[in-house]
């Protein structure tokens, strides 16, 4: 048997552990993501609210300086009225207070509306707020969880790495370069066991030459012609 094929597979082992640990950090983040999206939500709703709240506020504060000035202006006419004697210019002030309560009475029940407005923002909002406020509470206790594990997933993945480290020192140099170049390239297994005379990793039939120092190595350190893995006899490291 090739000496460095019980390491190979001792380092694929390691790997092994390595991607099943990454997949539970994966996992982790991924319900990470979900609580923050939840609340990103409803941060976004906040903000929606507040503005909406703003607005109203402005546009109401613009009608009601609006009738500030308007007020006296009106006023101002009515006294006339009582004091003008002219019966024409008289006749004239009267429409014009007319017209100008009238005016005056709809900017009003404008600004009630607009002021009723503001408030049933105000409540959309602080409602807003209190659901945000709501799931925060209530996604600690997940998030507590979560950090929990992510610091146990921490620990074990310090020491598969270490551990994947040292069963990696073991190989010969130029083997572990063409290992670790593999493993960035491939998707499924480096070490495959042939089955048969053929790859399991693509069920190509190994070429008649190669047989031969397959089965008297136990390994075809250079790799199916095909696909590229290093396949080796399952029976040689029994
Ligand atoms: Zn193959």
């Amino acid at each position: 048997m090739h000496p460095d094929l019980p390491k190979l597979l001792d380092v694929q082992v390691k790997d092994r552990r390595l991607a099943e640990l990454d997949t539970r950090a994966r996992a982790i983040f991924a319900e990470r993501a979900t609580l923050d999206a939840l609340l990103e939500r409803g941060r976004a709703e906040v903000v929606a609210a507040e503005r909406a709240v703003n607005d109203t506020a402005r546009r109401r504060d613009e009608a009601e300086q609006k009738l500030a000035t308007q007020r006296p202006q009106h006023e101002k006419r009515r006294q006339r009225l009582e004091t003008e004697r002219n019966p024409r210019v008289a006749a004239q002030l009267l429409a014009d207070v007319e017209l100008g309560r009238t005016i005056l009475a709809q900017e009003e029940s404008e600004w009630v509306r607009m002021a009723d407005d503001v408030n049933a923002r105000t409540v959309v909002a602080a409602l807003a707020n209190e659901r945000v406020a709501a799931a925060e509470a209530e996604q600690a206790g997940a998030r507590a969880v979560l950090d929990g594990r992510a610091a146990e997933l921490a620990i074990e993945v310090a020491s598969a790495q270490a551990e994947r480290e040292s069963a990696a020192s073991q190989l010969d140099k130029t083997l572990r370069l063409r290992y670790d170049r593999l493993r960035k390239s491939r998707k499924n297994e480096i070490l495959v066991p042939a089955d048969n005379g053929t790859c399991t990793a693509c069920y190509t039939t190994i070429p008649r030459s190669q047989i031969g120092p397959l089965q008297a190595e136990g390994i075809l350190i250079d790799g199916c012609e095909m696909c590229g893995a290093i396949i080796y006899v399952a029976a040689a490291v029994v």
